[in-house]
């Protein structure tokens, strides 16, 4: 009656040290905040006005509602935006007579602040007005 000899405990002992070790070096890597993953509740800035906004990860540079409010039509008309119905769609109309602002609706380009800006529906309903992007 032989045994045979396993040597069990050894190898064991060697994982648990290989695990234990992982887990406290990922921790120190994450620890540095220069990593894109995670769902950490953040902040981005509007870009014109620089006001703290909540963290968009689709729009990361859309304009605070305050600037958003300011847009004009590239002659200087204020616009005020909508959606088009239920299932969205982009609309502009002038805040001044509630007539459509035709070019607007199609081209979407706006001025805030003297700043080219891109205006369309936002995912989720609404409107969200970007910087626009050079050409
Ligand atoms: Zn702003």
């Amino acid at each position: 009656m032989t045994f045979a000899p396993f040597a069990p405990s050894s190898t064991q002992v060697g994982d648990n040290l290989t695990g234990l070790l992982h887990p406290a070096r990922r921790a120190a890597a994450s620890g540095r905040r220069d990593g894109r993953e995670g769902m950490d509740v953040t902040t981005q800035q509007c870009p014109i006005c620089h006001a703290e906004l909540p963290a968009s990860e689709r729009y990361p540079d859309h304009l605070c509602a305050e600037c958003a409010a300011r847009a004009v039509d590239t002659a200087g008309r204020p616009l005020t935006f909508s959606n088009v119905g239920f299932s969205g769609g982009f609309r502009a109309v002038f805040t001044d007579d509630g007539t459509d602002a035709d070019r607007v609706s199609r081209d979407h380009i706006v001025i805030v602040d003297g700043i080219r800006c891109w205006a369309d529906e936002h995912r989720f309903g609404g409107i969200v007005v970007r910087p626009a992007p050079e050409s």
